[in-house]
C-alpha cells in the first residue's frame, strides 16, 4: 500500500472526517504513486490517520473510504458492509424493498462514505457511475458486494462508464432498459442510452411536491427530459402540460412515460432549446419548472453558468401568469445556494415582478450530505410564486 506522509499540522481536515484531501497537504510519498491506487495517510508524527484512493493529477490526491488507524482487509466483505449500511438507510426513508417506489440511489458517493461511486437502483437492475480510476479498479469487486447484499432482488449489474454489464444473473439476458415506479407512477429507466444513470432520481420528492400545484393548471416543464415532472402534473390534473427538451430522444421517451400512465390528450413534447422556445412563445404559463443541466462544472465556468441561470430564469418570469408559480433548479455543485439564490433575485429584478420563495427545495434524500462535505449539496431549488 502506498504510504502518505502529510506535513505538519495538516492532518486537520482528516480528523474532521473531510473525504478529501488536498495536495498541499502532503509532505511525502513512499510507495509506486500509480493513479487510483490505494493509499494510507499518515500525519507528520507517522501516525496513521486514514485509507483512500490516490490521484497524482489534480488538486485532490487522496479521496478517504476508511477513517481510523487499523487496516482492515479490503475485500468484497469490506464494500459489502458500507453497501449493507447505504441499503439499511434507503429502507427506513422507505425506498428500499418499497411497494410504490423501485427506483432510488443506493450509493451517494461521499454522501455514503463511498467517494468515486454511485449506484442508482432500478428495479431489478444495479447501474453503476463510476467517477474515479480508484473505483475503477475495485469495481468487480464493488458489483461482488452488490450481489452480496441485494441478493435475489437483483439481476443485473450495468457499468454505465464502459457500457457493459458487470455481472448478470442470467447470461442470455437482454434487458437495456426496464419500467420502474416513483410513488405508483411509471417510468421507463434508460440506464444503456440514457442520460446520468437512465433517469433523474434527485428530483422525485419536488416532482411530488409540485402535485399540489397543478390541478388545473397550464404547465411548462422546461429541460424535461424524459418527462417526469409531467406525469406527475398530469396525474394531479394539470389542464396542460408542455414538456421542451433540446433532445428528441428525451421527448420521444417523455411521450412514452405520460402514455405509460394511460397517456394523455393534455401533454405535448417539444423538442427545442428552453432558451429559444421561451424568447419566441407569447402564452404564459401558471406554472413552469425549470431543471437545466449544471451549467458549470467547474469554478472557472462559474460566471458564465451565472449568467445562464440568469437569463433562463428571467425568461421564465416573463411567462408566468399573475399569481403563478416557478419551480427554479440548479444542479451545478459550484453553483451555491447562496449564489443561485441571488442569480434568480437578479432575474426577478429585471423582470419587475413581484417575487416570493414558497419553498427551499434540494436532492431527495437517498442523496445523502455528509456533513463534512458541503459540496455534496449540489441541487439546489426555489418554488417561487410571481404576483
Ligand atoms: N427535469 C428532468 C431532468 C433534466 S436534465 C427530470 O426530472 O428528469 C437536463 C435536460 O436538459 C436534459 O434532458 C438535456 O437534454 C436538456 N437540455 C440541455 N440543454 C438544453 C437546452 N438549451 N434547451 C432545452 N433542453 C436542454
Amino acid at each position: 500500500m502506498l504510504k502518505i506522509i502529510l506535513k505538519n499540522g495538516k492532518e486537520r481536515s482528516l480528523l474532521n472526517f473531510h473525504p478529501w484531501l488536498f495536495s498541499g497537504a502532503i509532505a511525502k510519498i513512499i510507495g509506486t504513486a500509480e493513479e487510483g491506487a490505494i493509499a494510507q495517510v499518515f500525519d507528520a508524527q507517522q501516525q496513521p490517520l486514514a485509507i483512500g484512493h490516490f490521484y497524482p493529477k489534480g488538486s485532490i490526491a487522496v479521496r478517504i473510504f476508511h477513517f481510523g488507524s487499523d487496516v482492515p482487509r479490503l475485500d468484497t466483505d469490506f464494500w459489502a458492509q458500507k453497501i449493507r449500511q447505504a441499503f439499511e438507510l434507503r429502507r427506513t426513508l422507505g425506498l428500499a424493498d418499497s411497494s410504490h417506489t423501485t427506483a432510488y440511489r443506493l450509493v451517494h458517493a461521499e454522501g455514503d462514505n463511498l467517494p468515486g461511486l454511485i449506484v442508482d437502483i432500478y428495479g431489478d437492475t444495479a447501474v453503476l457511475q463510476i467517477q474515479t480510476s480508484g473505483m475503477e479498479r475495485i469495481k468487480n469487486e464493488i458489483a461482488a458486494a452488490l450481489v452480496l447484499v441485494l441478493d435475489t432482488r437483483l439481476q443485473r449489474i450495468y457499468d454505465k462508464e464502459n457500457g457493459i454489464y458487470l455481472w448478470q444473473r442470467d447470461p442470455a439476458d437482454t434487458h437495456d432498459e426496464g419500467i420502474v415506479t416513483e410513488y405508483n407512477l411509471r417510468f421507463y429507466a434508460h440506464w444503456k442510452e440514457g442520460q446520468k444513470t437512465g433517469f433523474f432520481l434527485d428530483q422525485r420528492d419536488n416532482r411530488r411536491l409540485l402535485q399540489s400545484y397543478c390541478a388545473g393548471k397550464t404547465v411548462l416543464n422546461a429541460f424535461s427530459y424524459s418527462g417526469g415532472f409531467s406525469v406527475y402534473a398530469l396525474a394531479a390534473g394539470a389542464a396542460r402540460v408542455d414538456s421542451v427538451d433540446v433532445s428528441q430522444k428525451a421527448i420521444t421517451w417523455a411521450n412514452q412515460n405520460v402514455a405509460l400512465n394511460g397517456g394523455s390528450e393534455r401533454h405535448r413534447g417539444i423538442a427545442a432549446d428552453c432558451f429559444e422556445y421561451l424568447r419566441q412563445i407569447h402564452d404564459e404559463y401558471e406554472v413552469i419548472v425549470l431543471d437545466p443541466p449544471a451549467f458549470a462544472k467547474h469554478k472557472s465556468a462559474e460566471s458564465k453558468a451565472a449568467q445562464g441561470y440568469k437569463q433562463i430564469n428571467l425568461q421564465a418570469f416573463r411567462h408566468i401568469r399573475a399569481g403563478g408559480f416557478l419551480f427554479t433548479f440548479s444542479c451545478s455543485q459550484v453553483i451555491t445556494r447562496d449564489l443561485f439564490r441571488k442569480i434568480v433575485f437578479a432575474a426577478a429584478a429585471d423582470s419587475k415582478r413581484k417575487v416570493r420563495i414558497v419553498q427551499q427545495l434540494g436532492q431527495s434524500n437517498d442523496h445523502p450530505i455528509n456533513i463534512y462535505h458541503p459540496e455534496g449539496d449540489y441541487l439546489k431549488g426555489l418554488a417561487l410564486q410571481v404576483e
